[in-house]
């Protein structure tokens, strides 16, 4: 299953964080030794989540490494990473969402970490993915068909 390598690999990074007090001051919030999904969380969101965090799935950066799609790109014509879609994408639906998403947590300027690692990071990451439905297969097909379309 997903969460398994996810939650090893999180064990693992934190361990070897020489200096866990530089990220401790960095988020006041305590950082999850492993992942846990409010309760509830529906199965296609919590793929989703996986998927983000892994950085494998519908999402064209990995697609385009395991040759099953033909570039790397978001529409916006950047690679399609987890950390550009969530934190530095200027398309205009990603926008509006993270918009949202940052007032939340407006303290702090959001890093990956805080959104994959954090109980309100989750939550935010979570509410992104229901709002803008990224890495779910057919937010991907979505993707490829207006691609096609403005090809045409
Ligand atoms: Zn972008």
């Amino acid at each position: 299953m997903l969460d398994q390598p996810s939650r090893q690999q999180n064990q693992q990074n934190l361990n070897q964080n020489p200096n866990p007090n530089s990220y401790r001051n960095q988020f006041p919030w305590r950082l999850w030794t492993k992942i846990q999904l409010p309760p509830g969380t529906k199965r296609i969101l919590a793929s989703s989540f996986y998927q983000l965090k892994l950085g494998h799935g519908f999402i064209k950066a990995y697609l385009h490494r395991i040759s099953q799609a033909g570039d790397n790109q978001y529409r916006c014509g950047k690679k399609e990473t987890a950390e550009h879609l969530l934190l530095s994408c200027r398309d205009t639906q990603l926008v509006t969402v993270r918009t949202k998403l940052k007032d939340k947590i407006q303290e702090l300027r959001p890093s990956l970490r805080l959104l994959m690692h954090t109980k309100i990071g989750i939550e935010k990451t979570l509410d992104f993915l229901r709002d803008t439905r990224i890495c779910t297969r057919r937010w991907h097909l979505e993707q490829w068909q207006e691609a096609q379309a403005r090809q045409e």
